[in-house]
């Protein structure tokens, strides 16, 4: 199968469909097209996209990013918002058979669903510039919602990648990393300056590659009640663990039951929450959940 050269990725194409189709950029979807095809290139090897690949691509902007995957992969499907970019996308996509464009807000798209429709419940793989003010979300939606994953490569806020990274003793440590450390193994890719694309956000930016585990790195009999304890303690990180799981009204944990489970542990009843990691929050919610069924 031959498939067109990818034609964007430099400045000069960019402006020319730009100035084609008089495009506005809406700074609320976080619009920052990447005009590098040094970086792209790097995108599509982190990704290791082959051609038995399905692959979802989030904001796909004027097809930048989706050329490079479409050239590569079995299929692309695409999620924009946009209304002003779709008749864009139809034309820079024009040359790839193997491209569906879903104008959709893609945190109301059924991600599990597409994986299903579209390849048989498979191991899909994510990539994707991100629209930064929605990174969470999305990668929560995507863990949580146990839409079938095999890679999310993602270009992110630097700031986010090393929350991602992190462990305890960070500032940058919190529920995003433990989520993410809990679903999937975290590679920096590599850091990308905002000369790299148009028009230049204000911060630095990072493609991160998290790769899925098959079973988690630690056992958590009940997830989710994992989780709330994880959420609760950085909802109120300056509190110690024994208040903000005693707060939390979806919790409200008894003082002397999570005192208690903290001695067991060989933990002081005054640590905060930002100094366990994910094995300790594991086995705090294992040993609570046993307390609370006895
Ligand atoms: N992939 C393109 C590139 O690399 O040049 C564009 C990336 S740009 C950072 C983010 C894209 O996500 C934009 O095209 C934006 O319109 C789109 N977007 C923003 N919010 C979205 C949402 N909720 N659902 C789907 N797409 C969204």
């Amino acid at each position: 199968m031959s498939r067109p050269v990818p034609s964007l990725g430099n400045p000069k194409n960019t402006i020319e469909i730009l100035n084609k189709y008089k495009f506005v950029f809406q700074k609320r979807y976080g619009q920052n097209f990447l005009i590098d095809e040094h970086v792209l290139g790097k995108i599509i090897r982190a990704a290791e996209i082959t051609e038995e690949d399905f692959v979802v691509e989030i904001g796909p902007g004027i097809g930048t990013l989706t050329q490079y995957l479409a050239a590569s992969a079995r299929e692309v499907a695409a999620i924009e918002i946009d209304d002003a970019l779709i008749p864009i996308l139809e034309d820079t996509l024009s040359g790839y058979d193997n491209v569906t464009i879903i104008h959709e807000d893609v945190l109301k798209v059924d991600l599990a669903r597409l994986a299903e429709e579209k390849n048989g419940g498979r191991p899909v793989k994510v990539v994707a510039n991100l629209p930064y003010y929605i990174t969470t979300p999305i990668i929560m939606g995507l863990f949580e919602n146990h839409v079938p994953v095999d890679s999310i490569t993602i270009m992110v806020q630097k700031e986010v990648a090393d929350r991602m990274k992190t462990g305890p003793g960070s500032k940058d440590y919190g529920a995003l990393s433990l989520a993410v450390q809990y679903y999937a193994s975290p590679e920096l890719v590599a850091n990308v300056p905002p000369n790299c694309f148009m028009p230049r956000p204000r911060v630095g930016s990072a493609v991160i590659r998290l790769t899925k585990y098959q079973t988690p790195p630690v056992e958590a009999e009940d997830e989710k009640l994992m989780f709330q304890i994880i959420r609760a303690s950085f909802n109120q990180r300056r509190k110690t663990l024994v208040n903000g799981l005693s707060n939390a009204p979806e919790l409200r944990i008894p003082k002397e039951r999570t005192e208690a489970v903290l001695e067991e542990m060989g933990l002081k009843p005054g640590v905060r929450g930002e100094a366990l990691d994910l094995a300790q929050f594991a086995e705090l919610s294992n040993r609570l959940k046993r307390l609370q069924n006895s």
